[in-house]
């Protein structure tokens, strides 16, 4: 089917990844129509979801300004420089994540955003938002979009043809392409969940550090915070489900307290009320969705979590699913079909999407481990001495993701395959020593890494 300027596009879930994508593809001058099973979130509270802010960086920040919508989006970011890393009997300690001003992350409220760009979404006069709709999957050989209408109670089908699915982890689009054998699916669960957790603002002002993604690294498992605009911070605690340390530990509610002074003492005060946020907030479940294909013919493409949910532990769910967006956006301006648009999107992303999945569940052992561990450290010092020396050679691969949205997430990976190996090799040379020697650093870089690559 041949792509033309106002023909209609379906997109299903009004989601970060759906609202932004609707607004791109509503500038290009399509009739977009965008289904929602939640209520409009401007009428009301939002309804509790997952993770209340997230870390929004470079690739997510390239999309929405390729929409035209930064100017609106700053106002609802914080900065975060780095990771301040709480020790248990230690004063916190701040790891830039960057060295230069601008290579920071930003928390943003996933709702406030969610409902600035529905509110964007709702100025193009070619675009309908069907809230309360809910979507039952894409009959493919009927060319039908199953559709559920939560006000009447009426079920109906709208034309199949194109629709774009970003109905999120739990897609019901994906499960309807799995059971008609048009998609394999192979959902890869941690055996880790989380639960989150509000610490609120103080009387006069935030109680820990704003400008900072706190962890508190204790090996197996971790607590981190990252700030809201009112002041308050999102921690979210990050546990095996099992285990001698566990939810099912703390299934027990006399254990909580005892665990937090224990092993987060400096944030269980900021908790007066632990016991009873954590019997109401729900214990979540993680884990990677793998998706073959994506797509099915020109019918329906998958975008965002509903192609390829990842574990939260780079902050990049959002920010790939974003520039899912940006990247089918520019697509659109060299295909005429929606078939070989979709294949191609599919190309495009399959390897970076797999690397950025593999990048996250290496992320947790990061962050709950590696940054208690002084070779790590050690080396992460070398590799900010080496950007400096290097800047177009060597990157630290934190860095590549986040503030490099210029290099692929699939590029990224290898890279610092690559500078990992230089480091380790820089590592033995140095034995104890805390400085590395520099010619061997200087030839293995020049005969190692090539000049940045896009
Ligand atoms: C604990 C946690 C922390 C995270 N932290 C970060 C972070 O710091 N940075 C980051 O970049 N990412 C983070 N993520 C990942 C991020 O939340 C997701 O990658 C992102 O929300 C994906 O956007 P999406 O639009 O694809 O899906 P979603 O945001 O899930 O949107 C899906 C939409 O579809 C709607 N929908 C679902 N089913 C249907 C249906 N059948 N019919 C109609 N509508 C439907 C939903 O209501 C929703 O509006 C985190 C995730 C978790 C779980």
């Amino acid at each position: 089917v041949s792509i033309r300027r106002a023909q209609p596009v379906s997109v299903v879930g009004a989601g970060l990844a759906g609202a932004l994508l609707a607004i791109l593809l509503a500038r290009r001058g399509f009739a977009v129509s965008l289904y929602e099973r939640r209520r409009d979130p401007r009428r009301g509270t939002p309804e509790a979801g997952r993770s209340i802010n997230l870390a929004l960086a470079a690739r997510g920040i390239r999309a929405l300004e390729h929409a035209g919508l930064m100017e609106r989006v700053r106002p609802l970011m914080i900065e975060m420089r780095g990771r301040m890393v709480h020790e248990v009997g230690r004063p916190a300690v701040l790891l830039p994540y960057g060295q230069r001003a601008h290579e920071v992350i930003y928390s943003v409220e996933r709702a406030a955003l969610n409902r600035l760009l529905i509110e964007e979404a709702l100025r193009f006069p070619g675009l309908a938002l069907r809230f309360n709709t809910l979507c039952n999957g894409a009959d493919v050989p009927g060319d039908a979009l199953q559709l559920h209408d939560a006000a009447s109670g009426r079920d109906y089908h709208a034309p199949l043809t194109p629709t774009i699915a970003t109905d999120g982890a739990g897609s019901a689009v994906r499960a309807s392409l799995q059971r008609a054998g048009l998609a394999s699916v192979r959902e890869e669960p941690l055996d880790h969940d989380y639960k989150e957790l509000t610490i609120a603002a103080g009387a006069d002002g935030c109680l820990l550090e704003p400008h900072a993604l706190h962890i508190w690294p204790r090996h197996g498992f971790m607590l981190i915070a990252l700030p809201n605009t009112d002041g308050s911070f999102t921690a979210t605690l990050f546990l095996p489900r099992t285990g001698p340390v566990s939810f099912a530990t703390l299934a027990d509610a006399s254990e909580i307290e005892p665990f937090f002074a224990r092993e987060f003492p400096d944030a269980a005060p900021l908790l007066p009320d632990l016991r009873q946020q954590f019997a109401r907030h729900p214990q979540a479940h993680m884990g990677t969705v793998h998706t073959a294909p994506w797509h099915a013919a020109d019918h329906v493409l998958l975008l965002g979590d509903a192609a390829h949910a990842i574990v939260p532990f780079h902050g990049q769910g959002m920010n790939a699913a974003f520039e899912d967006c940006y990247t089918l956006d520019r697509l659109l301006e060299t295909q005429a079909e929606w078939g070989a648009l979709f294949a191609d999107f599919e190309r495009e992303r399959r390897a970076n999407v797999a690397a950025i999945a593999q990048m996250a569940i290496e992320n947790y052992g990061e962050m709950r481990e590696r940054v208690l561990d002084t070779r790590f450290l050690r080396q992460q010092a070398w590799a900010r001495e080496l950007e400096r020396e290097f800047p177009e050679r060597f990157i630290p691969r934190y860095s590549m993701v986040m503030f490099h949205p210029e290099i692929s997430y699939a590029e990224a990976l290898r890279r610092g395959a690559v500078q990992q190996e230089i480091l380790d090799a820089l590592s033995q040379h140095a034995g104890d020593s805390p400085c590395f020697d520099w010619a061997s650093a200087d030839h293995l870089i020049r005969t190692r890494l090539s000049l940045k690559a896009p």
